[in-house]
């Protein structure tokens, strides 16, 4: 499969982009980054995104992408969630005040809604086109879900955003050819309690994560805050473990 990663980062500036990845060009793991790197055409080909949870930066674009697709020929775009996540997305977001719900607004070029939600129970893998979606909860103070995704043969893990945690590593090591697991690594070591505080990793624990990992692939540290990223880049490399990268925002074909 090809990772497309538009944003690998917890904070945006000029260079650096909030989370945002897209699978064969067609499924999306969360919107921080999707309308702001795609052409208007390829923001038509999106015709899943999966989000792990409704933080601002995780959905920022997510909004844009809906009205977009109301004046495309495309089709619905269909929004992954863990159910109370969607809930919370419908409650909070797309509640006709800080968006329009565009699930009940017919699109004039397709007859049809723009956007159709998908509330996934936790641990039941569901057929979306040829792939398979899990969602598993993941440990981020509020509601949030990671999603492993089963396509062309290959598997693919996304924690999203998550401190320590156990059932999505579990999910994991049984799955068949994981080619990747991307998690993520926000604050350096020295910020370790911050890190504990806020439900996310630092080096150190994502040190502690990777033990519970016991698949062969590249595990990757997202969603690194700015100022921190090279401080994060060398902490990750002192781990001696051959797994352990940063993930960039580039093509990586898996
Ligand atoms: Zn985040
Ligand atoms: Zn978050």
């Amino acid at each position: 499969m090809r990772l497309k990663v538009l944003g690998a980062y917890g904070a945006s500036d000029a260079e650096h982009n909030l989370t945002g990845y897209l699978l064969d060009d067609w499924f999306a793991v969360d919107a921080g980054t999707l309308t702001s790197k795609l052409s208007f055409a390829q923001q038509g080909r999106i015709q899943g995104v999966f989000i792990t949870h409704p933080h601002a930066d995780h959905i920022r674009d997510l909004p844009h992408l809906i009205h977009n697709r109301f004046s495309q020929s495309s089709g619905p775009l269909t929004i992954f969630a863990a159910r109370d996540v969607m809930d919370l997305l419908v409650q909070n977001v797309f509640n006709g005040i800080v968006w329009p719900d565009f699930s009940c607004l017919i699109s004039p070029l397709t007859k049809k809604p723009a956007v159709q939600y998908r509330a996934l129970a936790t641990g039941k893998k569901v057929m979306f086109n040829d792939i398979g979606i899990t969602a598993v909860p993941v440990d981020h103070q509020i509601p949030a879900a990671g999603v492993i995704v089963e396509m062309g043969g290959q598997t693919i893990t996304f924690t999203g955003d998550t401190g320590p945690t156990s059932e999505i590593w579990k999910r994991t090591n049984k799955c068949t050819n994981v080619v990747a697991v991307v998690t993520e690594a926000s604050f350096p070591n020295d910020q370790q309690s911050l890190a504990d505080e806020t439900a996310h990793l630092s080096p150190n624990t994502f040190g502690e994560e990777l033990k519970k990992i016991t698949v062969d692939a590249p595990v990757y540290a997202s969603h690194r805050k700015i100022p921190f990223e090279r401080d994060i880049e060398s902490q990750i490399k002192n781990l001696r473990d051959r797994r352990a990268r940063v993930l960039l925002e580039k093509n990586y074909t898996l």
